[in-house]
């Protein structure tokens, strides 16, 4: 999606860019030329803001499920060993739901990875 866009943008850039050099003095082609790559411009830069508004919970994804070795975290109860699917993040806090004992906690401890 986000392609798309950025080709519109490209695309209105390099007729913006005709008309200003094939305007030939022609003040309105030259405005019109103009103006397009202005409405370029502004579409990629939007485009750009976006997504820095859900930057947080991305950086919450990638925290599990980067290079984290899960093997290691084991239930504080039962001492079985949590899968991905038994670990959620919210709000920057580790909450852990065992599948095998069936407790609910929040990790308190630091993290050793
Ligand atoms: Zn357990």
């Amino acid at each position: 999606m986000k392609l798309v866009i950025y080709l519109i943008a490209a695309f209105l850039g390099l007729l913006g860019l005709v008309f200003v050099i094939g305007s030939r003095g022609q003040v309105f082609t030259l405005i019109i030329g103009i103006v397009l790559i202005i409405a370029a411009g502004a579409i990629v830069y939007l485009t750009r803001i976006q997504p820095k508004a859900s930057s947080t919970t991305t950086i919450q994804q990638i925290d599990l499920s980067g290079d984290v070795s899960l093997e290691e975290i084991r239930c504080r109860s039962c001492n079985a060993p949590l899968s991905k699917d038994e670990i959620e993040v919210k709000a920057g806090a580790i909450l852990v739901q065992c599948d095998h004992c069936g407790a609910t906690y929040q990790f308190e401890e630091e993290p050793k990875w």
